[in-house]
């Protein structure tokens, strides 16, 4: 059980240790927070200011439709108008003929004192007021002629009207246009503003989380001391072991002390910190003792144990049961603790804190 336990530990540890790896090294240039804040509201700014153009264009576009929109209704309007006038210039012209003729037959019957008036007259209208006419006139058609000339002037200038207005929405329609095309392209730039904003707040969002997270590992490094951290797991099963930072406290005959307790039931098994080669020992006061030489020469020692789990010599991995808890040595009668330290350059050499390691490894 405490070994499958301090496996997925170990498994842990590696996996952690492969998502930091890529994080180094720093970046040369660091990232605040506020720099991300700044960049990030400017992008928001940028994005109203974006949305406020998109708007002014929708609205520049409608506007021209409505302008092309009455444009085509007034040209509609306009043709049909036209096409009126054609048709009663059609019918005038049928009744002309038929009151020349009329006027032809009064002379032929000695009516009229001349036809030639009849013939130069140049426009209708010129011919129905000559004195000569109203004789022929009298013989039929003057209420519908006059109803004509009247209804065809009238749409004459009707059809005017709607040309001019016509030319009055096509210059709308273009000034529309215009205004459409400069919403569309302010809106574009807003739009690359925008883009250029946003592109920047990820960017920065980004390399701020990655130093913090880089920054964090750092951290920790320095919470574990001089001792390298990755390659350490907890001696103990991390919740079944406590212990305070007792270097340097005072101990018999005027010595230091140079490791730290880690407190633990009787016989809790205890785990090899890192791979390599262990020698057991046994000595007044350190009692059962195991010295760990760790395949990259950092030297562990394990004092007080009950008893061993490995044979002196023996290769280990990580994460190996190599002895259990206990109150050998000058721990005799007092509570089963480990005694452990660290030695980075190895046995012999001069130990150091292992309890930021500790702290940190066995969280
Ligand atoms: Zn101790």
């Amino acid at each position: 059980m405490a070994a499958k336990r301090t496996l997925s530990r170990v498994t842990m540890l590696l996996i952690m240790i492969g998502l930091l790896a890529p994080m180094f090294p720093l970046a040369s240039e660091a990232v605040t927070k506020s720099q991300v804040d700044e960049a990030c509201s400017d992008s928001r700014a940028q994005l109203e200011e974006y949305r406020a153009a998109q708007s002014a264009f929708a609205a520049a576009a409608e506007e021209y439709e409505v302008a092309v929109i009455e444009v085509d209704r007034v040209e509609r309007k306009q043709e049909t108008v036209a096409g009126s006038v054609d048709t009663h210039s059609e019918e005038l012209d049928a009744i002309q003929a038929k009151i020349e003729e009329q006027a032809v037959e009064l002379y032929m019957r000695g009516g009229l004192s001349s036809p030639g008036i009849i013939f130069s007259a140049s426009t209708v209208d010129e011919y129905m007021t000559t004195s000569e006419f109203l004789t022929a006139a009298a013989t039929g058609g003057q209420e519908s002629i006059d109803e004509l000339i009247a209804t065809r002037t009238e749409l004459d200038r009707f059809n005017e009207q709607l040309g001019e207005t016509r030319v009055e929405l096509e210059e709308v329609e273009a000034a529309k246009l215009g205004a459409k095309d400069s919403q569309e392209t302010a809106m574009e730039a807003e739009q690359a503003a925008y883009a250029k904003l946003s592109g920047k707040c990820k960017e920065l969002a980004a390399k701020y989380d990655t130093e913090q997270q880089e920054l964090k590992a750092r951290a920790r490094q320095r919470a574990a001391g001089s001792v390298q951290v990755g390659s350490f797991i907890c001696p103990f099963t991390p919740a079944r072991t406590s212990f305070i930072n007792s270097w340097g406290y005072p101990r018999s005959g005027g010595r230091r002390h140079k490791g730290t307790d880690m407190f633990a039931a009787w016989d809790e098994p205890m785990y090899a910190v890192a791979a390599g080669r262990v020698i057991t020992g046994s000595s007044g006061l350190g009692g059962k003792t195991i010295w760990l030489i760790a395949n990259n020469g950092i030297g562990y020692y394990y004092a007080h144990l009950s008893g061993f789990n490995v044979s002196s010599g023996a290769s280990v991995g990580q994460g190996q049961t190599i002895g259990f808890n206990g109150d050998t040595g000058n721990a005799r009668g007092g509570s089963p603790h480990l005694h452990f330290e660290i030695h980075p350059g190895g046995r012999g050499s001069a130990a150091v804190n292992p309890y930021p390691t500790l702290a940190s490894a066995c969280r």
